[in-house]
């Protein structure tokens, strides 16, 4: 389990309380919130500080500003939602430093909520002060300066380090939040003290923006199927003919040494063994089940096929965590969704019967499973898609570095 500080390590009561949180949610034309998740995700938190009397001061950027002011990209807008979801008035101040956000924290009691503007106004939030890539300490202490403990709760942005992160976890102590708590403990318990076997299933798009986390994974699981148009390069790297499908050719290389190490790690993989073959890249087009040397030459792999389904099922059977990444086929278009939804809603099922443990996070993997009517049914579903990738990666991530780090 990755060792981190909690916040039941912390007495907040009657403190500043700094929270990075993610409220980067999606709005339509009008600026109305159309899915409000990450405010939801943000409420455990808010209640624990708000019951030990801490003053609390939410941070978050918005779409990508660059460090100038752009309306459409105000925090401010956010502020009827989050308080009827608190069930206090939230307070709001129009900067994240100086004068104005200063004020404003110097008149919260304790319980208070406020919520300052985007932090991606700043020039400073991902840049140097001569514009290099990282970020401006001076901006992160001018908003570290405003509390006196800093809590960390969007699992989302751990892989950056920027001010409102990492620059200003440098400055105060820094704790985990509820929400990131919970990922974290999640993810560990999948991936760094898995209950064994454990087997992974991957796909996607394509190999080139996974080869770090496919690597990663065959040294660290038991089994892994490897699906989606990713499968593609695979399959052509050990001489099937993928036809007109979606395959990096220049991968071949990579994809036999990512199979070489999987064979001296024992990780057994699991690659098509018949596919769905279509005639073009849309919902419905003419289709029709084929053997790995049968696909022709215009046609595309958009799915895998029952043969292959069966094996992930009963791959499934064997193994007691389950860490799924990315979709088996291109299931945006009917019926090419059907590998997918069947490996989902059967994962559901071994969870609620077997205790299988089953966690699943990153892109579109969150979309695939709540399309397959399954996202329920799963132990745990990382609402991070960067942050998760890169902790499949084994890489450190910064905002969690931060929480480990003594000041
Ligand atoms: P990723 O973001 O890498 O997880 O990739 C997700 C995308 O991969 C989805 O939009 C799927 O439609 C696409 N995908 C999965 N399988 C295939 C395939 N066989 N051919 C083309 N695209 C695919």
């Amino acid at each position: 389990m990755v060792d981190f500080r909690r916040l039941e390590d912390v007495n907040v009561s009657g403190k500043r309380v700094l929270v990075r949180v993610d409220f980067n949610v999606p709005c339509d034309d009008t600026g109305k919130i159309t899915d409000d998740t990450r405010l939801r995700a943000a409420l455990p938190t808010l209640a624990y500080l708000r019951d030990k009397g801490a003053k609390i001061i939410l941070l978050s950027h918005y779409g990508r500003p660059d460090g100038v002011y752009d309306a459409g990209a105000s925090l401010e807008k956010l502020v009827p939602s989050l308080s009827d979801l608190i069930g206090i008035q939230v307070h709001f101040a129009s900067d994240c430093i100086g004068p104005k956000a200063q004020s404003a924290v110097d008149a919260l009691q304790a319980g208070d909520v406020l919520l300052l503007e985007n932090t991606r106004f700043h020039m400073g939030e991902a840049k140097t002060a001569d514009g290099q890539k990282g970020y401006d300490p001076a901006f992160a202490k001018a908003m570290a300066d405003l509390a006196e403990i800093f809590v960390h709760d969007a699992f989302s942005v751990c892989h950056r380090a920027q001010a409102s992160t990492s620059g200003i976890g440098d400055i105060l102590t820094a704790y985990a939040g509820l929400a990131l708590e919970r990922e974290l403990d999640h993810i560990s318990q999948a991936l760094d003290i898995p209950k064994k076997p454990v087997m992974g299933l991957v796909g996607g798009a394509k190999v080139s923006s996974k080869i770090d986390l496919l690597k990663n994974l065959v040294g660290r699981l038991d089994c892994l199927a490897i699906g989606g148009g990713m499968a593609n390069t695979f399959l052509a790297a050990l001489g099937h003919n993928v036809g007109n499908s979606l395959c990096e050719h220049d991968l071949r290389e990579t994809a036999l040494e990512i199979l070489e190490n999987a064979k001296l790690e024992n990780c057994e993989i699991l690659l098509p063994v018949d596919v769905i073959a279509a005639t073009g890249f849309a919902a419905h087009a003419p289709h029709r089940v084929c053997g790995l040397d049968d696909v022709k030459s215009d046609e595309m792999i958009l799915d895998a096929g029952p043969d292959t389904v069966t094996n992930i099922l009963d791959a499934m059977d064997r193994c007691r965590t389950l860490i799924w990444n990315g979709p088996l086929g291109a299931f945006e278009l009917p019926p090419f969704d059907t590998a997918t939804v069947e490996a989902a809603k059967y994962a559901a099922k071994r969870v609620k019967n077997n205790g299988l443990i089953a966690v699943a996070g990153g892109g579109d993997t969150v979309a695939a499973l709540k399309h397959a009517g399954a996202a329920d049914g799963f132990t745990f579903i990382s609402t991070a898609g960067g942050a998760f990738l890169e902790w499949m990666e084994g890489k450190a991530l910064p905002g969690i570095e931060m929480l480990k780090k003594e000041l």
